[in-house]
C-alpha cells in the first residue's frame, strides 16, 4: 500500500485550506500563513472550476485531512450510502469515532500521524485492552486511555500542553487528566465534527 510521504504541507497548499496534518506547527508555524498558491504555483489559479474538478478536490480535502489511501476511503464511502442515515452525515460520523482521531481528539497527539502511531504501537487501550487497529471504532461509552509507561513521554506532554492551550477538547470526550484517559460520552453532533468539508459533494463524487 503506497504511503504519501512527501513534505504534508504541500497538500495544505494543493487544496488551499489548512489540513492541519503537522500537529502544533499547524499553530504557530503554518507556511500557508506565509504563501499563496498550489505546489509550483506562485498564485492561485484562475477561472472557473468544472463540477467534476471542484467534487474531487472535495474528496481530497477529506481524505487528505483523514490521511487514508483511495480504496479504504472508497469502501467507507460505500458503507456510508448503504447507512439509513444521510450518507455524508454517516461517512464524517464514521471517520470520526476511528481510534486515531478520538486519540487527538482527546489532546493524547497533536497530529492524526501521531495518534495513528500511538495506536499501532499498541500504546492505547480501550475499555480495557489494548488495540492496535487505528481504524477501530470507538463506541459510545467506550474509554479510551494510554499507556502508562508513556505518560512521561516527551511527546505525550506537549500534546497535552498544546490542547491545553487551545482548549478545544470536544464536548461528547470526557477527558480524565489523571489517568490520562477520555471517555466518548456520546454520538458526537454534526457541529462538532472536525472535518470542515461539504460532504454532499463527496457523495456525489462517488455517485458518477
Ligand atoms: Fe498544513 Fe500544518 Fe503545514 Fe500549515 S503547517 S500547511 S496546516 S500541514
Amino acid at each position: 500500500m503506497s504511503r504519501y510521504t512527501d513534505a504534508v504541507c504541500r497538500l495544505c497548499r494543493r487544496e488551499q485550506q489548512k489540513l492541519f496534518l503537522k500537529g502544533d506547527k499547524c499553530y504557530t508555524k503554518c507556511v500557508m500563513e506565509k504563501r499563496e498558491g498550489g505546489p509550483g504555483i506562485a498564485k492561485p489559479q484562475r477561472g472557473k472550476p468544472s463540477a467534476y474538478s471542484i467534487r474531487l478536490r472535495e474528496k481530497q480535502k477529506l481524505r487528505r485531512m483523514i490521511q487514508m489511501n483511495e480504496r479504504p476511503f472508497e469502501r467507507r464511502v460505500a458503507d456510508a450510502s448503504k447507512a439509513r442515515e444521510a450518507s455524508g452525515d454517516h461517512l464524517l460520523r464514521s471517520l470520526e469515532l476511528r481510534l486515531d482521531n478520538i486519540v487527538r481528539r482527546a489532546g493524547l497527539a497533536t497530529s492524526l500521524k501521531t495518534a495513528r502511531q500511538l495506536v499501532k504501537h499498541g500504546h492505547i487501550k480501550v475499555a480495557g485492552r489494548a488495540v492496535n487497529i487505528p481504524s477501530y471504532t470507538v463506541r459510545a461509552g467506550e474509554t479510551v486511555s494510554l499507556s502508562s509507561k508513556l505518560k512521561e513521554n516527551v511527546g505525550v506532554k506537549l500534546s497535552l500542553d498544546t490542547a491545553k492551550k487551545l482548549n478545544n477538547r470536544p464536548a461528547f470526550l470526557e477527558f480524565n487528566e489523571a489517568d490520562l484517559s477520555a471517555k466518548l460520552l456520546r454520538i458526537p453532533e454534526r457541529g462538532e465534527m472536525s472535518f470542515p468539508i461539504n460532504d454532499q459533494l463527496i457523495i456525489e463524487y462517488y455517485s458518477r
